[in-house]
C-alpha cells in the first residue's frame, strides 16, 4: 500500500513509499483510510523537531471503513464507517488506563509517531479506540474529531464555563477555532485573537459564528467586553511565550487559564498573578474516551459546524503540497485523501 512515512530521525527523512499492508492483531481492527488531516505535530516530526519511532507511518488525525478484522475483534463490524483514537499501545494496567486515561500510559506509543499512523491506505489499530461514527457525519468532518477532542478535553473538562462568561481563545489555528467553538457551544462569548498575518483565519471563524475576533489583541478590547473585568476565562492554543503571558494578564481575579498549546520547556510569565489575583492554571493534554463521543454527537447533531475550518484536500501522491501548506499556516485544516 502506499504510506507517508519518517523513515530515520533527523530532519527530512519522509518520503511516500509502498509499504506493507497491515494485518490486524487479536481485538485489532484495520481501517481503509478516507480522509486524514495535517497536524503541527506532523510538520515537527518532519522538522525532525520531536520524537518519533521510525520507520513510521505518519497521520493521526482521520476517518475511513472497518476493512478487516482480527481474533476477538467483535466491537464494530466490517464495513462500519470508524474513526479512532490515537493511544494505540497502553500497558492496560497502570493506574491510568485503569482509570480511562490512555493518554498518561508511561507505555503509551501513539499512532503517527510511536506505531504506523494513518498516512496511508490502512491503519490497524485496536478496537478499544475506536468510534463508529453515524451517516450524517461526512469522513472529512470525522476526521477533524481527533483535534475537535483535544478541544473539549481543554474547554470543558479544565473549566466549567457559564453562559454569562467571557471565554478569550488565542491562536486561531485548527485547534484554536475548535476551542473557540466549544466554549461557544457552552454559551459564553467568546473572543478568538491571533496576529495581523490571520486575518483569513479569523473571517473563517466568524462566519462560524465567533463574534468577536481581533487581529491585535489589546486590553481595551477585552476592557469593552467585560465590564472592565477580564475574560473569566483564558485558553491559549499557541504554545508562544508572548501570547500566553498577554492572555494571562488578561484573565480577571479569580478566572481561569487554560493551556492547551504546546510550549518550550521553561518560559516567563507573571506567577505572582497566582496569589495576586487568584488565577489559576490547569494544563490539558489529547483526549479521553468521553470527549471523542461529545465530538461525535455535537457534530451529528448539528450543534457545532467544522465544514469551514476544512480548507485543502489532496491526494497522498501531493502529500508536499499539503505539509507546505501547513507549514506556511495557509487555511487551517488541510485533508489527505490516500
Ligand atoms: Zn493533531
Ligand atoms: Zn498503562
Amino acid at each position: 500500500m502506499k504510506a507517508i512515512v519518517k523513515t530515520q530521525e533527523g530532519s527530512g527523512n519522509v518520503k511516500l513509499t509502498e509499504y506493507e499492508k497491515p494485518v490486524p492483531g487479536r481485538g485489532e481492527v484495520r481501517v481503509a483510510v478516507k480522509s486524514a488531516g495535517v497536524c503541527g505535530t506532523d510538520i515537527k516530526i518532519l522538522r525532525g523537531d520531536t520524537w518519533s519511532n521510525p520507520p513510521v507511518v505518519l497521520g493521526h488525525e482521520y476517518s475511513g471503513v472497518v476493512d478487516a478484522l482480527g481474533e476477538d475483534a467483535d466491537a464494530v463490524k466490517l464495513g462500519d464507517r470508524v474513526i479512532s483514537e490515537t493511544g494505540q499501545s497502553v500497558c492496560g494496567q497502570c493506574y491510568y488506563c485503569k482509570t480511562g486515561r490512555r493518554l498518561m500510559c508511561p507505555n503509551r506509543l501513539s499512532i503517527g509517531y510511536g506505531v504506523d499512523g494513518a498516512f496511508a491506505e490502512y491503519i490497524v489499530v485496536s478496537q478499544d479506540i475506536v468510534h463508529k461514527i453515524p451517516d450524517s457525519i461526512s469522513f472529512d468532518e470525522a476526521a477533524l474529531c481527533e483535534p475537535f477532542a483535544v478541544a473539549l478535553h481543554g474547554v470543558w473538562d479544565s473549566v466549567s464555563l457559564l453562559p454569562v462568561d467571557t471565554a478569550l481563545v488565542t491562536g486561531p489555528g485548527a485547534i484554536g477555532q475548535l476551542a473557540a467553538l466549544a466554549a461557544k457551544a457552552k454559551g459564553a462569548a467568546v473572543i478568538l485573537a491571533g496576529t495581523p498575518g490571520d486575518g483569513e483565519r479569523l473571517e473563517i471563524a466568524a462566519r462560524m459564528g465567533i463574534e468577536h475576533t481581533t487581529a491585535n489583541l489589546n486590553e481595551g478590547i477585552v476592557r469593552d467586553l467585560t465590564e472592565g473585568r477580564g475574560v473569566d476565562v483564558a485558553i491559549d492554543c499557541t504554545g508562544a511565550e508572548s501570547a500566553i503571558r498577554q492572555a494571562i494578564g488578561l484573565v480577571r481575579p479569580a478566572g481561569k487559564f487554560v493551556q492547551i498549546g504546546l510550549t518550550k520547556d521553561a518560559l516567563e510569565i507573571d506567577y505572582a498573578l497566582l496569589t495576586g489575583r487568584e488565577i489559576s492554571i490547569v494544563g490539558s493534554f489529547g483526549h479521553q474516551w468521553h470527549n471523542w463521543d461529545h465530538a461525535i454527537r455535537l457534530l451529528a447533531g448539528g450543534k457545532v459546524n467544522v465544514k469551514p475550518l476544512i480548507t485543502g484536500h489532496y491526494p497522498i501522491e501531493k502529500w508536499e503540497q499539503a505539509f507546505d501548506d501547513m507549514e506556511k499556516q495557509r487555511g487551517i485544516k488541510i485533508l489527505i485523501h490516500p
